[in-house]
């Protein structure tokens, strides 16, 4: 097989087809995207039964095509909220946008090929189902959209041990073995092992049969300030009440107190310090139930279960055998330092606009259609890595602001991001006007400045950008 493309796009989940649907709106090239697994897709190929986005499909998925209707939910945890996909609709959805990028004629798309290196005669990829090496050659640019690669419990390795007679299961198999426990261990601090205790308390099992085995307590966005559309008021005022939190914070710890004041965080246990933010959100119904669960397990890191007790770093507490011991310890989004996005020969798809992934990789695909030096399109995107930790949190806003503010120097920039269903403020213009956003606004454009300026205080440096 001799194949040359303008661009090897290496991964197609949600960042390599975000890319591609951007790069070939924009400009009249070729595309091959090649992925390890037997469907694009990434790591919604692996999700489990009762995972769904956590932030609203309307601004979820690729530039072209809509995901779901807009729809206000009227019941259950997200009631009043636009609606969010499931894992499988996620699914079915990236389906269709691979199909419709293979249907324009200027994107090819390759299941089963993994990326080996950089050859003589090009880019070495395996052919996964024959075993065959061939070289791509690549007239424009090699694509990494696998830098941030997510990790998921049903494909990871699992960080400790589990004896023969322990039942320890990925958080997938939780609905098919629930009916045999007598009650449940969950291990993890994120999202995962929050929709776990979620799906569990919304099937039946009570609050004291759940045990939350937590190394580190979580700062979880309220879902109020993340709707779109009719609602972007909300998404603004949140922004507002970041930027006035961080414009007067004293340190690190009075910054979270006020984003907690603010009503924009919120940690579970509010006696218990939380260490970590990964961008996750909460409705208030979510976090009044998965406040029930009392017995909260804080040793540290689990090492091994055995039949009566659990290992864990900083002590051990006892188990039993007829307890379901669920597995939510994936690290989710990687925690990839930062790196040049763009380079000579190589775009390495990062985040830009925090917690935004489609959106930042669409935005590059358009950026790199439009603009001709690197140095001028690293200006313009720079790499802002997820946050881990609260010490994260300051780095990762001041740079979005920062760089929003580069970007309204860049009408033909801003007129993408406006245009773009993936902007989550894409509404703001024509709601500006009504409250809470023209207070919002306001708030916004007198606090930015002094935010920036007191967060550079209070930021951990990224890796060299
Ligand atoms: C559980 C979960 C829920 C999420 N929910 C949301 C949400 O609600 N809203 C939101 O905005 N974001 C959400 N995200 C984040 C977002 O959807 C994406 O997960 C994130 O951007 C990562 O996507 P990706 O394409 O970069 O990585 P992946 O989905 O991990 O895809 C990378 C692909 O690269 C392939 N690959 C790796 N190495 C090679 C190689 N050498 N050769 C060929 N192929 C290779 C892999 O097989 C994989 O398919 C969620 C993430 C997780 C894990």
């Amino acid at each position: 097989m001799a194949i040359e493309t303008d661009y090897l796009v290496i991964g197609a989940g949600a960042s390599g087809l975000a890319f591609a649907d951007s790069l070939i709106a924009e400009a009249d090239v070729e595309v091959t995207l090649i992925d390890r697994q037997d469907a694009p897709g990434g790591h919604w190929l692996h999700a489990y039964p009762f995972l769904r986005l956590h932030s609203p499909s309307a601004y979820y998925g690729v530039n072209s095509l809509p995901l779901g209707q807009d729809r206000i939910d009227e019941a259950g945890d997200n009631a009043g909220f636009y609606e969010r996909a499931t894992g499988e609709e996620v699914l079915d959805y990236f389906g269709e946008v691979a199909s419709g990028l293979e249907r324009t004629g200027r994107v090819r798309i390759l299941p089963a090929h993994e990326h080996l290196c950089n050859g003589t005669d090009g880019e070495r990829v395996r052919d996964m189902k024959t075993g065959d090496v061939h070289d791509v050659v690549v007239r424009q640019k090699l694509v990494d959209a696998r830098y941030l690669e997510a990790s998921v419990p049903a494909t990871h390795i699992r960080p400790f041990e589990a004896a023969p007679d322990a039942q320890v299961v990925p958080v997938n198999d939780l609905p098919a073995n629930a009916d045999s426990a007598s009650s449940f261990a969950v291990f993890g601090s994120g999202k995962t092992a929050a929709d776990a205790c979620t799906w569990l308390l919304n099937n039946g099992v009570e609050p004291d049969r759940i045990r939350w085995v937590r190394p580190r307590d979580m700062w979880f966005d309220d879902r109020t300030y993340f709707q779109p559309l009719d609602q972007v008021g909300n998404i603004m005022a949140g922004i507002a009440a970041d930027t006035e939190a961080a414009a007067t914070a004293t340190d690190l710890e009075d910054l979270f107190d006020r984003l907690e004041e603010s009503g924009r965080l919120n940690r579970i246990d509010r006696s218990s310090p939380a260490t970590m933010y990964r961008g996750t959100m909460l409705s208030a119904g979510e976090l009044e139930a998965l406040r029930l669960i009392e017995d909260v397990v804080r040793l540290g890191y689990v090492e091994r279960v055995e039949r009566d007790r659990l290992v864990m770093t900083q002590g051990e507490v006892p188990t039993r055998a007829d307890v379901l011991h669920v597995d939510c310890t994936a690290l989710g989004l990687a925690n990839a330092p930062a790196r040049p996005v763009f380079e000579p020969g190589r775009i390495v798809i990062q985040s830009v606009r925090h917690n935004s992934p489609t959106f930042n990789a669409a935005l590059l695909g358009f950026v790199e259609a439009h603009w001709e030096d690197d140095s001028e399109k690293n200006r313009l995107c720079p790499p802002n890595p997820y946050s881990s930790t609260t010490g994260d949190w300051p780095r990762m806003m001041s740079r979005t602001w920062q760089t929003e503010q580069d970007w309204l120097n860049e009408p033909d920039l801003m007129g993408w991001v406006s245009r773009s269903r993936l902007n989550l403020l894409g509404a703001l213009p024509e709601h500006a006007v009504e409250e809470p956003a023209q207070s919002a606004v306001q708030s916004y454009l007198t606090s930015v400045g002094p935010a920036v300026e007191r967060l550079g205080r209070l930021s951990q440096p990224a890796s060299a950008a």
